[in-house]
C-alpha cells in the first residue's frame, strides 16, 4: 500500500497542475482497498488518472487511488478488472482477445474505475453497455458490495456514483460482458463511415475500427501528455423549445440535437466558437484551436487561471446566447 505525507499530484491530473495534497494512499488489493475504507477521514478525494479533473489548490485531506491492476476472463466474452487498470490498455487486451464492442470507446484516458462512475462513451457507444457489475469496498465500514449496471442508475455521463453513492465506495472491480461477435459493429456514428471509406475498408475488424477511432481522436484533441487537458470542459447545454427557436431564428445554422417535444441540445463548443475563442488564450490558459469545447494549459498554468478562463468564456456565452453552461469537470 502507497502511504506518503505532502505528495505531488502532478502526475495524477491531465491537466498538468502541480498541486499537493496532505495524504496520498493507493490500493493494490480488495483487502488494502477495505483496510483505508474503515480508516479513512474527511476530507478525502477519490481519484483515478485525474483526466475529468481541475485541481485549484493544495487539498488538505487525503486522496485515494486505485492501483488494482489485473484483467481476467469469467467466461467466453465477461472480463473482470481492477479499477487500476489504464482504460485503453483494456480496449486494446479485448481487441487482441477477440472480445468486441469496446472498439469505439478506444483512447478514452482515465481508469476502470471511473469508466463506471463517468459512464464514459464515445462515437455512439456508452460504457453501460458493457458494465455487467461494479464491485467496490464501502468507505466507513469497509464492507464489500456488488452492483448490478441497473443498480449504479446509468445516465448520460452519469451514474448513482456521482449522486447518492458519491464518496460513499472505494470500486476495486468492474466486470464488463462483451461480445464474440465482431460483425456488431457501430461504424456509423461521427466521421468513422468516412475515415473507413477513406481507407477502403467497408467491413472493418475491431483492431481497424479501433485504429480509426484512435487517428481520429488524435487528430481532434490534445494529447494531456503534451498539453495539458481534461477533454470536454463543458456540458452541452439542454434549453426549452421557445428559447431554442428565438435562437435558430437568430442563428439559422446553429448545430442542434432534439431531446424531447419540449428540449434541444445545443453544442457549448460552437456558442464558445461563435464568441471567438476558438485557439485563443488568457494568460496561460487557453481553448485549444480544434475544438472549442476543450480547455488546455498552454504551460504552466494554475488552475485558479484555467477557471478564470472558465468563468470569462460562461460569461460570454450568457451575454450572447442567454445560456449558461456548467463545466463537466470536477473542480476541486
Ligand atoms: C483528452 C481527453 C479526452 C476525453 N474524451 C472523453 C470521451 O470521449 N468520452 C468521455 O466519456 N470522457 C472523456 N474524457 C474524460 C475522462 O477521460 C473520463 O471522465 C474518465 O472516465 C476519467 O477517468 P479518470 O480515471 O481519469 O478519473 P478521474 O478524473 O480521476 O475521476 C473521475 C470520477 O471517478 C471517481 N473515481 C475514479 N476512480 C474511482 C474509484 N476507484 N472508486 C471510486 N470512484 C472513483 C472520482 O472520484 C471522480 O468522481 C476525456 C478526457 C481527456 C483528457
Amino acid at each position: 500500500m502507497v502511504n506518503e505525507v505532502d505528495y505531488s499530484l502532478l502526475q495524477h491530473n491531465t491537466f498538468g497542475i502541480d498541486a499537493k495534497c496532505r495524504r496520498f494512499v493507493e490500493y493494490c488489493s480488495v483487502e488494502e482497498a477495505q483496510e483505508i475504507a474503515r480508516r479513512l477521514q474527511e476530507p478525502y478525494l477519490l481519484i483515478g488518472a485525474g483526466s475529468n479533473l481541475l485541481l485549484t489548490k493544495d487539498f488538505e485531506g487525503t486522496v485515494v487511488h486505485s492501483a488494482l491492476k489485473g484483467i481476467e476472463t469469467q467466461s467466453d466474452s465477461r472480463i473482470r478488472c481492477g479499477s487500476g487498470e489504464t482504460w485503453d490498455e483494456v480496449v486494446a487486451w479485448c481487441v487482441g482477445h477477440r472480445l468486441y464492442g469496446a472498439e469505439n470507446l478506444s483512447l478514452i484516458p482515465g481508469e476502470v474505475g471511473a469508466s463506471a462512475v463517468q459512464n464514459i462513451g464515445a462515437y455512439g457507444a456508452e460504457v453501460k453497455d458493457l458494465i455487467a457489475s461494479v464491485e467496490a469496498v464501502e468507505i466507513g465500514t469497509g464492507r464489500l458490495c456488488v452492483f448490478s449496471r441497473e443498480e449504479c442508475q446509468y445516465g448520460y455521463r452519469d451514474s448513482r456514483f456521482k449522486h447518492e453513492w458519491k464518496n460513499k465506495y472505494l470500486i476495486t472491480h468492474v466486470v464488463y460482458q462483451l461480445s464474440s461477435d465482431e460483425s456488431r459493429q457501430s461504424t456509423e456514428y461521427g466521421n468513422i463511415r468516412s475515415e473507413l471509406d477513406r481507407r477502403g475498408i467497408q467491413t472493418p475488424t475491431a483492431a481497424e475500427l479501433r485504429q480509426v477511432v484512435i487517428d481520429i481522436r488524435n487528430a481532434k484533441l490534445p494529447d494531456p501528455k503534451v498539453t495539458g487537458n481534461a477533454g470536454s470542459f463543458f456540458m452541452n447545454p439542454v434549453v426549452e423549445r421557445k428559447k431554442f427557436e428565438q435562437l435558430l431564428a437568430a442563428y439559422p445554422d446553429m448545430p442542434h440535437y432534439y431531446i424531447d417535444a419540449d428540449h434541444e441540445k445545443i453544442p457549448a463548443g460552437w456558442m464558445i466558437d461563435q464568441c471567438g475563442w476558438k485557439g485563443k488564450s488568457l494568460g496561460k490558459a487557453g481553448v485549444h484551436d480544434k475544438q472549442a469545447l476543450v480547455l488546455v494549459n498552454r504551460g504552466g498554468a494554475t488552475g485558479l487561471e484555467i477557471v478564470d478562463l472558465c468563468e470569462t468564456i460562461r460569461n460570454d456565452v450568457r451575454e450572447r446566447f442567454g445560456i449558461d453552461i456548467h463545466p463537466e469537470v470536477n473542480i476541486v
